[in-house]
């Protein structure tokens, strides 16, 4: 049905028809918040996107137009108010079917070399592509506060000054009241808030219970956060970023004064939409 959006692509400009436009809202929850004139915006900032970015499917994912636009709408969630030009200097977007194996490859300090293989959901890096998986988190499933999406956007916003911090590059014109030492403490102080409540729950899980089982989901369920925030501050940059734009009260609550950085930051109150 929407076969020609592939075409278009290729010509250097997209045109989303609007049947799939209202078809990706329809099953994106948070994209409904939005206004006329916001959506209006963020689907031609999606079509500005795919023209410019090079998506590609792999592991046998066949890319179809919904998939792109899909893709392309969450992406583009972050830099609604910021524009384009944040995700300059890279092009490709690999979308994967699923959980994906990803071969590495360390030294570690006395020189030797490990390799091993680990499954992700997906991969920022920086100069470079982005990989996501489209199943299940892209699709967004109704209140889920996931969205693998969102996380590595969010990662190539903070990836742009150079390094991978949890502190995106913060422009004088449109964040001329945040103060990067301002961002650090609170950065830290809630970080540190977070990793200290997810010990709380690990030490509390019984002793037969795989913290990977799904088992011990329900234990994890009381944070505010997916655990993996924990992980250091880049990635509760990034796991935040998805919590703010995809259930912002948990946020919110949770983390009030971080919420308002966030909010600054993209320019965005997802609340007060
Ligand atoms: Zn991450």
């Amino acid at each position: 049905m929407f076969a020609r959006l592939l075409d278009s692509i290729v010509s250097g400009s997209v045109e989303i028809p609007p049947p799939l436009w209202e078809q990706t809202r329809a099953a994106l929850p948070f994209l409904r918040r939005f206004d006329t004139q916001a959506g209006a915006s963020l689907r031609e900032l999606c079509a500005r996107l795919l023209a410019t970015k090079v998506m590609s499917g792999a592991g046998g994912l066949e890319l179809t137009a919904a998939i792109q636009v899909a893709i392309g709408a969450q992406a583009c969630l972050p830099i609604l108010r910021l524009g384009i030009d944040w995700y300059r200097g890279w092009s490709g977007i690999i979308v994967y079917p699923s959980e994906y194996v990803a071969r590495r490859r360390i030294q570690d300090e006395s020189g030797l070399v490990h390799e091993f293989e680990e499954t992700a959901a997906g991969e920022a890096w920086e100069g470079g592509p982005v990989i996501v998986s489209w199943d299940p988190d892209a699709h967004a499933p109704e209140n889920s506060a996931f969205n693998v999406v969102i996380h590595e956007f969010a990662h190539k916003l903070d990836l742009l000054d150079g390094q991978a911090d949890g502190l995106p590059p913060l422009d004088r014109r449109l964040h001329a009241g945040l103060d990067p030492h301002h961002w650090r403490g609170v950065l830290e102080d809630v970080w540190q808030r977070f990793a200290a409540a997810v010990d709380l729950v690990e030490l509390d899980l019984p002793a037969d219970i795989d913290p990977e089982s799904d088992q011990a989901d329900p234990y994890y369920a009381r944070l505010p956060l997916d655990p993996y925030a924990a992980q250091d501050e880049a990635e509760f940059f990034a796991v935040s970023s998805e919590t703010f734009f995809v259930s912002p009260q948990r946020l919110l609550d949770a983390f009030p004064q971080w919420y308002e950085l966030l909010s600054r930051f993209y320019l965005q109150d997802p609340l007060a939409a």
